[in-house]
């Protein structure tokens, strides 16, 4: 509570919390003039009505909305994002209450991905592995049935009309109720599967099998290095690389199955992106693959790099590894994902931007421009240079998270020429 008093002393704000239904509503007033600047909604966990826009957790959504004819100085900008940032574990026991006390964190979200906003589930907050930059809390309790099945009653109504659900965690594949939840889901209307999944349970006779008769067609399977040792480091697990590898083969022999392959770059694999292109490439050709896989490569998001800052590199480190992966996946025929959504690399980046940038344009209210996201101002929301409003990607890219221009700058960013 002391930050967020001292944010409110500086900037000579006061906060109010409204008495409203719903998720939890804050007023942030000027005290010169009592003009209302703006409201903080908490929104979260059950209490979800789909307002809620790019997740910063699965438990909590803190949204800033301005109100129509307050104008924010650059100044108040600033100080929004550092209310934000201190109000931000102020509210996750409030959303927790609000969500009726004993709930865990939410199971359901909608995240800005590549097209559109894409309805995900997560089954379960159990998982056989601790990539230090994951940012679900593995200790929450797992929605019961009920819950689940409100949730994705307020997920069909406000996701993407494609009737996709992504289902996730955790590791959804412990979850002995996938069956049913599954059933559940498509009772409500979603009609495709997408499973993310570190793949090491599906090494497991007769799993993968069962999980394509439920109708789970495509598989997003976390796969970040392709030697035993850097395998170990990444997902902070013991020797299951070689059942990661024996699941992902299954998959890639699997005749209707399609694969993406997510590799969340970070400091520890960066280098070794051509390579694990390879690796997967080879495991393919081995398997007789007829669906080739696709890659998605992620970069760490906005609670990873709050979370392990030594884990996150520098773009301008990256770049180089990123494009040589890409024309690695080009030259063996290996489809590369859109780049575009929260754990999006920029498209600047890559040596042609425009064959890979996102086809859709995404909502811009949590993107900051600026050159400057030191201290508090660098840890909540997306950020962008200035010069990032004369790219002709701007209205399709959402910069990256602040806290790692927090770490490193901006100078990574710049628009491609043409
Ligand atoms: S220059 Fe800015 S808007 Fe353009 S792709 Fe890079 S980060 Fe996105």
């Amino acid at each position: 509570m002391a930050r967020v008093r001292a944010v409110l002393a500086r900037r000579r704000w006061t906060l109010r919390r409204r008495r409203a239904a719903g998720a939890p509503r804050f007023t942030v007033q000027r005290a010169a003039d009592q003009r209302v600047l703006c409201e903080i909604v908490l929104d979260s966990g059950a209490g979800w009505r789909g307002a809620g826009r790019s997740s910063l957790t699965p438990a909590l959504r803190l949204r800033v909305l301005s109100r129509p004819g307050v104008a924010w100085r650059s100044d108040e900008r600033k100080g929004l994002d550092e209310l934000g940032a201190a109000l931000y574990g102020l509210l996750e026991p409030l959303g927790r209450r609000d969500r009726g006390g004993a709930r865990g964190p939410a199971s359901a979200e909608l995240h800005e991905g590549k097209g559109g906003r894409e309805p995900l589930l997560r089954t379960t907050f159990a998982c056989n592995q601790r990539c230090p930059f994951c940012f679900v809390p593995l200790t929450g309790r797992p929605a019961e049935l009920a819950e689940i099945s409100t949730d994705l009653d307020a997920l069909a109504r406000q996701g993407s009309r494609s009737r996709e659900l992504m289902i996730s965690g955790g590791e959804p594949t412990l979850d002995p109720r996938l069956p049913r939840i599954l059933a559940l889901a498509r009772r409500k209307g979603f009609r495709r599967f997408v499973l993310q999944t570190n793949g090491v349970l599906l090494a497991r006779p007769g799993r993968l099998e069962s999980l394509v008769r439920l109708g789970v067609e495509s598989f997003m399977v976390s796969f970040h290095a392709r030697t035993p040792g850097l395998y170990d480091r990444v997902t902070g697990s013991r020797g299951q690389f070689s059942r990661a590898v024996a699941g992902l083969t299954r998959l890639l022999r699997c005749a209707s199955c399609r694969v993406t392959v997510n590799v969340v770059v970070n400091r520890h694999n960066y280098r070794d992106l051509p390579g694990l292109v390879d690796f997967v490439a080879d495991l393919a050709a081995g398997a007789g693959c007829r669906r080739r896989p696709e890659f998605y490569f992620s970069m760490i998001n906005e609670a990873g790099h709050e979370k392990v800052p030594d884990w996150a590199v520098d773009l301008g480190d990256v770049a180089p590894f990123l494009r040589r992966a890409m024309a690695r996946c080009r030259r063996r025929r290996l489809p590369v994902s859109r780049f575009g959504g929260e754990t999006s690399f920029p498209v600047c980046l890559l040596r042609e931007p425009g064959r890979h940038a996102a086809q859709r344009s995404f909502p811009k209210d949590r993107v900051r421009y600026a050159e400057g996201f030191a201290g508090e101002a660098g840890r909540l929301g997306r950020a962008k240079r200035p010069a990032c409003r004369r790219c002709r990607f701007d209205a399709r890219c959402l910069g990256v998270p602040a806290p790692y221009a927090r770490l490193f700058g901006l100078g990574a960013l710049r628009p491609p020429r043409g």
